[in-house]
């Protein structure tokens, strides 16, 4: 399958906010409102939500209204550490911004994500489970992901706009859309960069679809906030042989993209109204801290915390019928 517009950054694409960073003032339309303070609370459509539905709609209602607690993972954690790093790096004077550096803030990031004792335990051996690694070679681990950085980029030419940015916006029907960039480049002229880190190494073809739709996600809150569609959605892949894959949406494929959120939204609505969220057996089920709950698993989902929903705002959203 011939992939147009999707490829290796170096190779086919130029990089459209090679221009001097500007500030937010520079941008059209300003930065995006913020929510009123005394804005009721209501349900939203993130990325990994909209995901996990996409996955299996029973996963979505025990993540995000049951909201049942899972196990942390020492790769997700380790994800959180090398995004902790990369974030504060960028807190440095360009000049500062070193592998050297960025190795020094690998030890204050530990630090702050090891008090929660969830996190260190991970590091404690389970009778029966793989033996985990050692916290020294796991620290290194992070370390070759933050080295693995700088063959990519050079963060002394990046002054980013926004790091950990949570973007949002209401589209005209209500449906409220939010996520937190990664970090967010402008250019003088107004170009914009979304650019996501990976901790794991490139995917295959075939999975690159999971990682553009959070991008074209935050590229359609940005243009709808913002009225600018964004030059390039950037991913950076520091696991494997470290590699970027850059993408170039267009306002058309936006147009389309929100109606398909909009259908998203339309089944959560529905599963929510009926309290009926199928299971979806999948590979991905492996992965998947609720089996026991699950029918598909022999078990039997907790009744519908239908007041806990209640209080979260989704009693106050009518279900709408879209095309
Ligand atoms: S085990 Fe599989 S089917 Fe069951 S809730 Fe988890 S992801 Fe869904």
């Amino acid at each position: 399958m011939v992939r147009p517009s999707l490829g290796c950054m170096t190779a086919l694409h130029p990089d459209p906010v090679s221009a001097p960073p500007a500030t937010s003032a520079d941008v059209a339309g300003g930065p995006a409102p913020e929510q009123p303070a005394s804005a009721p609370r209501r349900p939203s459509l993130s990325p990994s939500r909209a995901a996990d539905f996409k996955t299996c709609p029973l996963l979505y209602r025990f993540r995000t209204i049951d909201r049942l607690p899972e196990r942390k993972s020492l790769a997700a954690v380790r994800g959180t550490l090398v995004h902790a790093v990369l974030e504060k790096l960028y807190d440095l004077p360009a000049p500062e911004r070193t592998p050297e550096s960025a190795q020094a803030l690998l030890a204050p990031a530990w630090e702050e994500l090891s008090a929660d004792p969830a996190v260190t335990e991970l590091f404690t051996p389970v009778e029966g489970e793989e033996a985990p690694p050692s916290l020294e070679a796991w620290l290194a681990s992070a370390g070759k992901l933050v080295e693995s950085y700088f063959s990519l980029e050079d963060p002394t030419r990046i002054q980013p706009e926004g790091r950990e940015q949570l973007v949002e916006v209401t589209l005209p029907d209500g449906l409220l859309l939010r996520g937190f960039v990664d970090r967010l480049d402008v250019a003088r002229n107004g170009a914009l960069r979304v650019v996501d880190y990976k901790t794991g190494a490139m995917p295959r073809e075939a999975f690159e679809g999971k990682a553009l739709f959070q991008m074209k996600f935050y590229a359609l809150v940005l243009w709808r906030t913002r009225g600018v569609v964004a030059s390039q959605l950037k991913l950076i892949y520091l696991g494997g042989s470290a590699d970027a894959l850059t993408y170039a949406p267009e306002e058309g494929e936006l147009v389309r993209f929100e109606r398909t959120l909009q259908a998203i939204w339309s089944a959560i609505e529905r599963a929510v109204s009926t309290q009926d969220f199928r299971p979806n057996r999948t590979r991905l089920c492996d992965w998947c801290d609720h089996q026991a709950l699950c029918p598909s698993f022999g078990g039997t989902p907790p009744p519908f915390p239908a007041e806990a929903a209640a209080a979260a705002g989704w009693a106050t959203l009518p279900v709408v019928e879209r095309d």
